[in-house]
């Protein structure tokens, strides 16, 4: 069995008690990184042979945990933060797992994309999620795309290095005064949701550059 196991945004509370007995059970866990995850299980007592798994695993470190897999094992796939597979590795893992007749087993919990979404006060029947931006040309295609036909909320991961360029291009998309919720650093001690329109939101950003740190989501 393949476990898919979410596991905190920060907070090592944030995870259920089900993942940790799952983690506790299993014959190995996939990480993206070892040092980041051994953080989490060693908070929780869980001493598992550990196989990294990140973005830039090639077919044989798959094909490594598929034959584990297949002898029987069940192998946990977590991630640095919140849910595998959400703009993070797991993708084709899964997809390998299934045609190879193992089954897939979820264990839901965190991710920062529900987690922003829910106390947002941003319209949250209905969004689209769109992850990081893709950084060349075909942003500006997106972008167009998106803002031509905006039906529901639209939720984005940025890093700390693009938040200002990428409130103001969403600004030029949208509209300057198209509302905003930038939540930063959720769950951690300095959690914080920006609201206002997209200038305000931006110059807040270029004003108070002790502010762009940690991570972001944007709401739109
Ligand atoms: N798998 C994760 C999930 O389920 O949310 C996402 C991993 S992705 C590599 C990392 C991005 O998620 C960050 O750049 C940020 O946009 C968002 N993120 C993760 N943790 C966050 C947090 N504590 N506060 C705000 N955003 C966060």
């Amino acid at each position: 069995m393949l476990y898919i196991v979410a596991t905190p945004i920060w907070n090592l509370e944030d995870i259920t008690y089900r993942a940790v007995r799952i983690l506790s059970e299993v014959d190995g866990i996939a990480c993206e990184d070892t040092r980041t995850s051994k953080t989490l299980l060693s908070h929780y007592d869980i001493h598992k042979p550990l196989i990294s798994y990140h973005s830039h695993s090639g077919k044989s470190k798959t094909d490594k945990i598929i034959e584990q897999l297949t002898s029987g094992k069940d192998i946990a796939l977590i991630s640095d933060a919140g849910t595998p597979g959400i703009s993070d590795p797991g993708f084709a893992l899964i997809q390998e797992a299934l045609l190879h007749d193992i089954e897939v087993c979820p264990i839901p919990g965190p991710s920062a994309v529900i987690t922003a979404l829910s106390a947002s006060g941003m319209p949250s029947h209905h969004f689209l999620y769109l992850g990081f931006l893709p950084v060349k040309k075909w942003r500006q295609t997106l972008l167009r795309r998106i803002s031509e036909n905006k039906t529901e909320t639209i939720v984005i991961y940025e890093s700390v290095h693009r938040i200002v360029k990428t409130l103001t291009q969403l600004s030029e998309y949208f509209g300057a005064d198209h509302q905003v919720v930038v939540a930063r650093e959720l769950t951690k001690k300095f959690e914080q949701f920006h609201r206002g329109t997209l200038s305000e939101v931006a110059l807040f950003f270029e004003e108070n550059p002790g502010k762009v740190k940690g991570e972001f989501v944007i709401l739109i």
